[in-house]
């Protein structure tokens, strides 16, 4: 493994604490490139792409108990995250930057402004707050999901283009039948992600 792999791990294991097994070549309809596989059975994700590190990570405890498809379907989802057009990125980051922001402004007004003036007993102050950070929160999502859809929009494409619709199908098929999705997910889901009919309806309009 050269430096820089090394370094996204060293970054990976330590810092976003991934219990990363191997570092390997994956092929899969023509694309290649090197993945980080990982093992995490309390994750319900089955892969991610980590933009600013570049690395293309699939969870071995998930994929295991899927056909192979799936395996090359998240591969080519998140390669497709990885070869995002440079119009997809001037769309998507300089949002996504500023959502990531407001995701860790928005914990730290809790604790430096709601907090306090629980303490004090400051209930008008406290409405007011709580109102502001509901606004800030709405406003991220208001950012963040827009920005995720376009970003997985492309994703979905991108591997759809490769494994065609009836493969894609199945594997919407088989990530349904898999999923133990709570409401919390479900809603993310909502929120970030296009529904799979839309990506079929595209991808049979453009071919
Ligand atoms: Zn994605």
């Amino acid at each position: 493994m050269s430096f820089v792999p090394k370094l996204r791990k060293i970054i990976l294991k330590y810092i976003l604490r991934k219990n990363i097994v191997s570092y390997e070549k994956y092929s899969a309809y023509g694309e290649e490139s090197n993945i980080f596989w990982y093992r995490d059975s309390g994750d319900l994700s089955i892969a991610k792409y980590i933009p600013f590190l570049g690395a293309v990570l699939i969870n071995k405890d998930v994929i295991e108990d899927t056909e192979n498809i799936m395996a090359d379907y998240v591969f080519l989802h998140e390669i497709g995250h990885k070869n995002a057009t440079l119009i997809v990125k001037i769309l998507t980051y300089p949002a996504l930057f500023i959502s990531v922001l407001l995701m860790v402004a928005i914990p730290l007004m809790y604790i430096t402004v709601v907090f306090p003036s629980l303490l004090i007993n400051q209930q008008t102050i406290l409405y007011e707050n709580i109102l502001g950070l509901f606004v800030v929160s709405f406003l991220g999502i208001l950012i963040y999901s827009p920005t995720r859809h376009i970003m997985e929009f492309q994703a979905e494409y991108y591997a759809i283009k490769r494994i065609g619709k009836e493969n894609y199908l199945r594997c919407q098929e088989e990530r349904n039948s898999e999923s133990k999705d709570s409401i919390m997910l479900k809603l993310r889901r909502f929120l970030e992600y296009p529904s799979p009919k839309r990506i079929v309806w595209f991808y049979e309009f453009r071919n």
